[in-house]
């Protein structure tokens, strides 16, 4: 399956220490791909998972909340492999307060790495992939992409502009060989939703409302993230692919 194959590519993958971030990684570099991945701290562990499947990878540590280190970030990740080919902005975090006393602290905070943080990279690693005329940028949505929230205005505020930039920058990339999309998980298990894995009533209500019967798996993201980073998806662009059991058919 040759559309598929990843052989060659580097991978920027931020957020990669664990949840979605940690299986795309993973999954890239089973697809052939060299990866470079992106955590807030020191974790090595799915460095050390792609190296000992025999795969090609290495390790920035950098809190992305910072907008003084998103070059050095790209800069470094570009010469470990000789360039970026695939830029996955993944790296995010939820504040759950009911927005009467949301605090601004919160909001900033969640702008500042799930909106700021995103543009900034899609607008440091796309230089390069302008240079020369290719490149996949996935950026991770959400169903609140779509759809209001409860208790997280701040995170709703920049998933829907996560949206609004992957098809802003479609516009003006798709035609210089660069395609930007983005995927919207629906309810996946992961530490972003640990609270409302842990909140019974809420777990069944959200599970009842899903047509495939069940929350999603780190894993279900996998084929969509290759699909989005590999030759098989080059005449999408702008396009928000739900990977949701349904939840948006509902
Ligand atoms: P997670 O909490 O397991 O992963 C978040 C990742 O972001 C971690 O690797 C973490 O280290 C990284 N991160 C957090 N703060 C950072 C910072 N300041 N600098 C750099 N990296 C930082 O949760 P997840 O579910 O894997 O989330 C990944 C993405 O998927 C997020 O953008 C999230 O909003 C999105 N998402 C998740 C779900 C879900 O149901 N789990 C649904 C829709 C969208």
């Amino acid at each position: 399956m040759n559309l598929f194959d990843l052989s060659g590519k580097t991978a920027l993958v931020t957020g990669a220490s664990g949840g979605l971030g940690r299986a795309m990684a993973v999954g890239f570099a089973e697809a052939g791909a060299n990866v470079v991945a992106v955590a807030s701290s020191e974790s090595a562990e799915t460095v050390e998972a792609i190296r000992a499947k025999g795969g090609r990878a290495e390790l920035i540590a950098a809190d992305l909340r910072n907008e003084d280190v998103l070059e050095d970030v790209v800069e470094n990740a570009a010469g470990f492999f000789g360039g970026i080919d695939i830029l996955v902005n993944n790296a995010g975090i939820i504040r759950r307060t009911p927005a009467a006393n949301h605090s601004r602290e919160d909001w900033h905070e969640v702008i500042g790495l799930n909106l700021n943080a995103v543009f900034f990279l899609c607008q440091l690693a796309g230089q390069r992939m302008l240079d020369r005329g290719s490149g996949k940028i996935i950026n991770i949505a959400s169903m609140l992409s779509f759809q209001g929230g409860i208790n997280v205005p701040g995170y709703t505020a920049s998933k829907h502009g996560v949206t609004g930039i992957t098809k802003a920058l479609a516009n003006e990339w798709a035609g210089r060989g660069i395609q930007v999309n983005a995927i919207a998980p629906g309810y996946m298990k992961t530490n972003n939703t640990a609270p409302i894995l842990a909140d019974e009533n809420r777990y069944r209500s959200i599970t009842e409302r899903i047509p495939a019967g069940r929350w999603g798996t780190p894993e279900d993201l996998v084929g969509p993230a290759i699909f989005l980073a590999s030759s098989a998806s080059d005449y999408m662009n702008g396009h928000v692919l739900c990977v949701d059991g349904g939840w948006m058919a509902r």
